[in-house]
């Protein structure tokens, strides 16, 4: 069987050729050709006009009839049109299907087109976000949402995290918002209402906060008496005198957690930033080198290294904290014999403190708990070295309220390095300048 194309060629030459053999006997066989290939135009011009009605009037409905080359292709449009509703239906149906489900959600979700406007969203988006479908539809999401921090959290196109904020319509409601970047650069946001748990935190918080505060004083009186009675230590009895060592390591040691505690209590609660400045580094980190060399005595040396010319913009009293747990640190664990270095060193991601040693190290199993309150890798010589498990805690909220992070590398026997990241937006060119901090926490947590 021949094809369809070749088919379409011989009846082509076969007209023209017939035309030709007609006109001969005329004497036109010019004349006799044209008039063949006028006809074979004349067919193909028909066809055309009916596929162009078939599609422009009734493009649901069958094709029109046709033979060879025209037959083949209005069966294959038709079959490729059928095939493209199948897959609208298909489509239709699963948007239908996903719009159902989002609407069941009782977390809000909203699609963003690729310039933020609003395409589409749930009922809770209506509820918990106040969006109007008769006015908000395609409305830029930041016209909605006005808060500054949302403006920055949606600008900043890095979703990692989430953002917590009160609901736009009601004060009284948390909700924590997350962008996907998705498609061709469309986003998705979703708004999950977390007042409760917010409450909880907040909770948890403040009575941490106040059975510190609470147990501040009465910890004071008793550490007074002991310390009144121990001068008596001579006159007592051994096994008496003996027992008021161990209450005063222990009241120490309860005056050392409750200290940890309320800072750290602080450190969530306020929202901080008032007393930041620039700092000058490296005449903080020589100040807590002084600091740590006096409490690791003739047992290890301390040295500081400065590679970094620019200033960190931060709290003095909270900066000092929180280099000063890593260098004690340093000291407690690191072991006898051991050097340790504190370096303001220029990083990738802007500039970083470094608190340095070459000592026992840590298994990095523990590193990524590390930070975690009342981790220790060993609890009977953290008690014994003074420790409260809080101290890398109290570095990562400082940090935290500086946008910088706590980079820790160690292995076993080789050392531990505790790096400090500040990005470059908390760095500034070295200028004589005055420094306003006020001295809002303890400078460091020396036991
Ligand atoms: P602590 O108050 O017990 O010192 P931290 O949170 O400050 O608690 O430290 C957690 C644990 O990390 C410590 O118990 C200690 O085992 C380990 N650690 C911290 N710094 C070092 C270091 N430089 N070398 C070895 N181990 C360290």
């Amino acid at each position: 069987m021949r094809r369809p194309w070749s088919r379409e060629l011989w009846r082509l030459t076969g007209l023209a050729a017939l035309g030709a053999l007609l006109g001969w006997p005329l004497g036109a066989p010019a004349l006799g050709l044209a008039a063949g290939l006028a006809l074979c135009l004349t067919y193909h011009l028909r066809q055309l006009r009916a596929l162009h009605r078939w599609l422009t009037r009734h493009p649901q409905a069958e094709p029109p009839a046709a033979s060879g080359l025209w037959g083949e292709l209005f069966d294959r449009l038709y079959r490729y049109q059928k095939g493209q509703r199948h897959t609208q239906q298909r489509l239709r149906a699963t948007l239908r299907r996903i719009q159902e489900s989002s609407e069941a959600m009782r977390d809000s979700v909203v699609m963003l087109d690729s310039h933020g406007d609003l395409e589409w969203w749930n009922s809770a988006a209506e509820r918990m976000l106040g969006l109007q479908s008769a006015h908000d539809r395609g409305q830029h999401i930041t016209n909605l949402i006005r808060d500054p921090r949302f403006v920055s959290y949606f600008n900043a196109r890095d979703y990692r995290e989430p953002l917590t904020l009160p609901s736009p319509i009601d004060e009284r409601q948390v909700l924590q918002f997350q962008l996907t970047l998705y498609g061709d650069d469309e986003r998705l946001l979703m708004a999950r209402d977390i007042t409760r748990l917010h409450r909880l935190e907040e909770m948890r918080r403040d009575f941490v906060a106040n059975v510190s505060h609470e147990l501040r004083t009465p910890l004071t009186v008793l550490a007074g008496y002991l310390e009144t009675f121990s001068e008596l230590g001579d006159a007592l009895p051994p096994r008496l005198a003996r027992g008021l060592d161990q209450m005063q390591s222990q009241t120490t040691r309860m005056q050392n957690l409750v200290n940890d505690l309320l800072l750290l209590s602080r450190l969530e609660i306020d929202r901080g930033g008032g007393d930041h400045a620039p700092l000058d580094v490296a005449a903080l980190l020589e100040s807590i080198r002084h600091d740590a060399q006096a409490l690791a005595g003739e047992r290890q040396t301390l040295t500081v290294a400065v590679d970094e010319p620019r200033q960190l913009v931060g709290s003095e009293s909270e900066i000092r904290s929180a280099i000063s747990n890593l260098a004690f640190n340093a000291v407690r664990y690191a072991g006898d014999g051991c050097h340790i270095e504190l370096r303001w060193k220029p990083h990738p991601d802007g500039a970083c403190v470094e608190v340095a040693d070459d000592g026992e190290g840590i298994d990095p199993v523990h590193l990524p708990r590390l930070t975690e309150r009342f981790y220790r890798v060993d609890k009977g010589r953290s008690t014994a070295t003074g420790g409260t498990g809080l101290g890398l805690a109290i570095v990562k909220h400082v940090l935290l309220r500086h946008d910088a992070r706590l980079a820790i590398d160690s292995r076993p026997g080789q050392g531990a390095r505790f790096c400090c990241v500040f990005p470059a937006t908390r760095l500034r060119a070295n200028a004589a300048n005055d420094r306003h901090t006020i001295e809002a926490y303890p400078a460091s947590r020396q036991r």
